[in-house]
C-alpha cells in the first residue's frame, strides 16, 4: 500500500455524500485511495462533490438516490459491483434533523419539535431515513460483501443516539435505533468478516446545523455543553469513519465511535 494511503484497492458506498460529513468523508475515501460511489438524493451538489474527488485524483462517480427506497439499494450495490468489481466499505451517512426549518429553534441543547407536537407522519419520515434507510443499505451490501470476503459497514448515528434532550424525539428515537441495529447486525455477519460499527458525532457544523449555530442562545448552550469549546468540523468524524473503514480496525466491530469533543463524558 502507498505510505499515507490506507484504503487502496477498497470500492465505498457513501450515502449523504453530498454535503456535510458525507461529503467530506467521501473526500477523505477518495484521497485515501478507495474508489468510492457516492450517493445523495441531492443530484447537483453529489455531482460536483464527485467532480472535486476526480480533480484531487480520486475515483469517484455519482448515483441519485434516495435511502428509503429498497429497490434503489439494490441497484446501487449492483453498480458498485458493476463499476468497481466489489463492495468493501458502506458508510451511511445519509440523514435528516427532522426539523422544520421555519419553525421557530428553541433553545434548549438540541433543537426540534417538542414530543406532543411531533405528528406520526414526522416520526415516520424521520424514522424512514435515519434507521429504515441504515437497515435497507446494511441488508442490501451484505452479500456483496459476502462474496468481497469481508467488509466494513459504518452507521453514522449521533450523540442524540446515546442521550436524549429537550426536544425531537423521533431524531433520538432514530439514531439510537441505528446503534442497536449495528450491534446486531456486527453479531450476525461476524462469521462473514463484515464489521458493523456505530459512530456518534456531537454538535458538528454542516448545513444541517447551520440555523442552530446561527443562533447565538443555542450556539452558546451547545458550546457549553462541549468541553473542548468548538463545534466539530466534518473532518472531525470523517476521520473516524476512515479508521473505521480501514484494516486499522481490524477487530472493531460492534462499537460506538462517540466524536463528540467530550459532550458524552459529562
Ligand atoms: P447534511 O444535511 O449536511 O447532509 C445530509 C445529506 O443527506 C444531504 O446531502 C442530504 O441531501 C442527504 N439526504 C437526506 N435525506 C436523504 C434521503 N432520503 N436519501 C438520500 N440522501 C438523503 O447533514 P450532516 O450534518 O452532514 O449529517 C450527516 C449525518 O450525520 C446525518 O445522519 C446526521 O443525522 C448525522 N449527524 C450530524 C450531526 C451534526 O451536528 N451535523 C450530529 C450528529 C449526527
Amino acid at each position: 500500500m502507498e505510505p499515507g494511503k490506507r484504503l487502496v484497492d477498497k470500492v465505498a458506498i457513501v450515502t449523504g455524500g453530498a454535503s456535510g460529513i458525507g461529503a467530506a468523508t467521501a473526500r477523505l475515501f477518495g484521497l485515501h485511495g478507495a474508489a468510492v460511489l457516492l450517493t445523495d438524493s441531492n443530484v447537483p451538489l453529489g455531482k460536483s462533490i464527485v467532480q472535486e474527488i476526480a480533480s484531487a485524483g480520486g475515483t469517484a462517480a455519482f448515483a441519485e438516490q434516495d435511502v428509503r427506497s429498497e429497490a434503489r439499494w439494490e441497484a446501487i450495490v449492483a453498480q458498485a459491483e458493476k463499476d468497481y468489481g466489489r463492495v468493501d466499505i458502506l458508510c451511511n451517512i445519509a440523514g435528516i434533523s427532522g426539523r422544520d426549518p421555519k419553525q421557530n429553534i428553541q433553545p434548549g441543547p438540541t433543537a426540534g419539535p417538542r414530543l406532543a407536537d411531533q405528528t406520526l407522519e414526522h416520526w415516520n419520515r424521520v424514522m424512514e431515513i435515519n434507521s429504515t434507510g441504515v437497515y435497507l443499505g446494511t441488508r442490501a451490501a451484505i452479500p456483496a460483501m459476502q462474496r468481497a470476503g469481508g467488509g466494513s459497514i459504518i452507521n453514522i448515528s449521533s450523540i442524540c443516539g446515546i442521550v436524549g434532550s429537550h426536544a425531537n424525539a423521533a431524531y433520538h428515537a432514530s439514531k439510537g435505533a441505528v446503534r442497536l441495529f449495528s450491534k446486531a447486525a456486527a453479531i450476525q455477519y461476524a462469521p462473514d468478516g463484515i464489521r458493523v460499527n456505530s459512530v456518534h458525532p456531537g454538535f458538528v457544523d454542516t448545513p444541517m446545523t447551520a440555523a442552530g449555530h446561527a443562533n447565538p442562545e443555542v450556539a452558546r448552550k451547545r458550546l457549553e455543553a462541549t468541553p473542548l469549546g468548538r463545534f466539530g468540523t466534518p473532518q472531525d468524524i470523517a476521520n473516524g469513519c476512515l479508521y473505521l473503514a480501514s484494516d486499522d480496525s481490524s477487530w472493531v466491530t460492534g462499537t460506538e465511535l462517540v466524536i463528540d469533543g467530550g459532550m458524552t463524558a459529562n
